[in-house]
């Protein structure tokens, strides 16, 4: 057999309602149920995920639980887990790359794969062997929707023609027409602000879009990522700069009942205390610490951006990666807060940045940085045998200062876009995968 041009180079697997689907995985009993999973025990919180039958009820993802509870009286709600998704993750990839190999993890539940000429030739027939490794290892509740194309992101955009369950072969020799109906706003990386200009251009459905000159998508884009995106639509690949990492912070939405300054400065610190963590599991060190906080739960489609206060301050030391460093400075941060900060605030997310690397620095550099070089020494060893004994035991095992867990726990192991929390940034022992977390509401 020849290799044909229209063979898919990219196979995009992405798992439906994985969260949702997780939680039925390992609780048979919540299999058939609308399930919503929530980041805290609270009906004002929105549901991370809903599964899929959930979704069939007409309950969105974000949707605030209270409201789904209202749509949907018989809604079981439950707090996710993340240590027990990312364990699931892991073990997924596990059995993905028995089939083939796996190119990109792009997300906790999204994978890319780079087909090889005889992979691509099988087509569906491929996607189908994965989906029966899954049903094989997992259970059939866990599922995933398939995308084959020329480039990951026309299979990316595959994947979610058919969900949940899907398998679809998008072939670039039946474009733009195989994509005609699609709303642009769908496809990754059109956001509204890039919608609102290709508007303007006069680009407001998929085969305007497609039909662009390079030089009109930079024009449009006002940079060279518009004609990288119209390069992989129309089935040439064009590779992703992968962007250095350049910050290490986190964020928590606060309770009702930690919004007092003392369990604010209390969570900062729990805050700060993990992205420490995580950059001294680099060879990175950093230069900078912002502190930052706002006034309400930021909602895109209600809440304008006006409405909220917010509330920023960076503070600057030497290239550091100890623990007492940087408390020192958040603390400098929270006397900033007392003098200037006149609302009640609901979110505060501390972050560490202005990041060196270890090897750049020259010990003499560090040395004239700092004021007491023996004294950062002793307190960069303190926090890396803080950091092991943490490992050991769980990092609830020791802190500096008072240590009080905020609701929801996982301070540092939200999992973000991208970014998917290593088993020692969980505050916990990790948790029994079938040790459901019911919502008491
Ligand atoms: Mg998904």
């Amino acid at each position: 057999m020849t290799a044909n041009t229209s063979d898919p180079e990219r196979l995009y697997l992405d798992f439906d309602s994985f969260f949702a689907s997780a939680e039925q995985h390992f609780n048979p009993a919540l299999r058939g149920k609308p399930v919503g999973v929530v980041a805290l025990d609270s009906p004002h919180t929105g549901c991370i995920a809903v599964s899929r039958e959930a979704k069939l009820l007409g309950v969105k993802t974000n949707t605030l639980a209270k409201d789904a509870r209202r749509q949907v009286p018989d809604m079981i709600f439950v707090v996710a887990r993340p240590d027990v998704y990312v364990r699931l993750h892991k073990r997924i990839l596990e059995v993905v790359e028995t089939i083939v190999p796996i190119q990109h993890v792009r997300s906790i539940d999204e994978v890319v794969c780079a087909l090889l000429p005889s992979e691509g030739r099988q087509g569906l027939a491929l996607a189908a062997r994965i989906k029966t490794a899954l049903r094989a290892a997992f259970s059939p509740v866990l599922t995933c929707s398939i995308g084959m194309a020329a480039t990951e992101l026309l299979a990316k955009v595959a994947a979610e023609r058919q969900k949940p369950d899907g398998a679809v072969l998008l072939k670039t020799q039946d474009l733009p027409g195989a994509l005609a109906d699609l709303s642009i706003s769908k496809l990754p990386g059109i956001g509204e602000g890039m919608v609102t200009r290709l508007a303007a251009a006069g680009v407001t459905s998929f085969p305007e879009l497609w039909a662009l000159a390079p030089k009109q998508a930079r024009a449009i884009w006002g940079n060279v990522e518009g004609e990288r995106f119209l390069q992989e639509l129309h089935g040439t690949h064009a590779p992703r700069s992968e962007t250095k990492k350049r910050m290490f912070g986190h964020s928590r939405v606060l309770p009702n009942d930690w919004r007092s300054p003392e369990r604010v400065e209390d969570c900062a610190k729990q805050l700060l205390a993990s992205a420490a963590r995580r950059l001294r599991r680099t060879d990175l060190r950093a230069s900078k610490l912002t502190l930052s906080t706002r006034s309400q739960r930021f909602r895109s489609s209600r809440a304008k951006n006006a409405e909220v206060e917010r509330w920023s301050w960076e503070g600057h030391f030497p290239p550091s990666r100890d623990d007492r460093t940087f408390r020192r400075c958040l603390m400098q941060g929270f006397e900033a807060v007392r003098r200037d900060v006149r609302f009640e605030p609901h979110a505060v997310t501390v972050t560490l940045h202005g990041l060196t690397a270890e090897a750049d620095i020259t010990g003499d550099l560090l040395s004239a940085l700092s004021d007491d070089t023996q004294e950062r020494d002793k307190w960069e060893g303190v926090s890396d045998v803080m950091d092991t004994l943490r490992a050991r035991f769980g990092s609830n095992a020791l802190a500096l200062g008072t240590h009080d867990a905020v609701p929801g726990g996982y301070v540092g192991a939200k999992i973000a876009f991208g970014r998917i929390p290593e088993a020692e940034d969980f505050e916990a022992a990790p948790g029994e995968d079938g040790d459901t977390h019911f919502c008491t509401f």
